[in-house]
């Protein structure tokens, strides 16, 4: 297949130098964009965050955003993706190892390549498993950087117990998962952690939160703790791909009945329309 490199489209191989920052330092940033039916899924607004990130780390988007659109949307065509992702990163370039800014004007190193994924749907009409761990990240997971240690950690630890994620909390505060945000449903009413510097907000999160009022279900973002989790009528997590998959069981507590909700499904139900829809356009 093919892979985007800086502005070229080209075979894809190694291209990456020892010396870069992304590498070394985990500098830069990335985005994962969801492609259905050969179709970008709301690619405006990863890029949008992606502009977000670039801005808080001072890293300059090598080219015009819309240029950058275009070669994504090429690199999905030469390559024949139907459903994947795009993966996307921008270092903040290559230089000599000092943990400061580099001096001099030093470019930045874009890469971007696709990759064949299916949605869980299995996980997504069954429900899947999550345990809890401590979030051990630092205080801007707004900033969707290329560190992920701690990610890695908890989603490894989710594997052995056979999980499909790891679900942070913060002391008594439950802020998103590895790789996804966490929304609960109490009685008839959602709740999300807010957009702060505690979380990611996902794409897939403001998505379901704009279906929610759209439904005219109550979704209210705020802070939940670990007790409201463990005890709440249903739980669900969102990403990119993933899109929504209901938790049934966290470590050894069932969640409701131990099976999908009936606000869950609704609204994996109205997701996935709304899906269908753009990508038959
Ligand atoms: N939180 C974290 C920590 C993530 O890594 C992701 C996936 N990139 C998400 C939330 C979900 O974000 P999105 O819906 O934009 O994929």
């Amino acid at each position: 297949t093919k892979m985007l490199f800086n502005d070229s489209i080209m075979d894809r191989k190694k291209v990456i130098d020892i010396e870069d920052r992304g590498y070394q330092f985990g500098d830069g940033i990335y985005e994962v964009v969801g492609i259905y039916n050969g179709r970008a899924f709301l690619l405006d607004e990863h890029l949008e965050r992606l502009q977000r990130s670039a801005k808080e780390l001072k890293i300059n988007i090598p080219y015009s955003v819309n240029r950058l659109k275009e070669q994504l949307l090429e690199l999905v065509k030469i390559n024949g993706l139907k459903e994947g992702v795009i993966y996307l990163q921008i270092s903040r370039g290559v230089a000599e190892r000092w943990h400061q800014f580099p001096v001099e004007e030093v470019a930045p190193v874009l890469v971007a390549y696709t990759k064949e994924e299916e949605t869980l749907k299995e996980e997504e009409d069954n429900g899947a498993t999550a345990i809890l761990t401590q979030d051990i990240r630092w205080l801007r997971c707004d900033i969707k950087t290329l560190n992920l240690l701690p990610n890695v950690l908890g989603k490894q630890k989710a594997t052995e117990k056979q999980a499909v994620e790891a679900i942070f909390h913060r002391g008594d505060i439950i802020t998103e998962a590895s790789a996804s945000n966490v929304f609960i449903v109490k009685g008839s009413v959602l709740y999300t952690h807010p957009a702060n510097h505690f979380i990611l907000n996902g794409i897939t999160r403001r998505k379901v939160i704009d279906l929610c009022n759209e439904l005219d279900l109550d979704v209210r973002e705020e802070t939940y703790s670990v007790s409201d989790l463990l005890s709440a009528d249903e739980v669900f997590i969102t990403a990119t791909k993933l899109d929504i998959v209901p938790i049934i069981r966290i470590d050894e507590v069932l969640i409701g009945e131990g099976i999908p909700g009936k606000y869950t499904t609704r609204i994996l139900q109205a997701y996935r329309d709304i899906i269908r829809e753009t990508s038959n356009e």
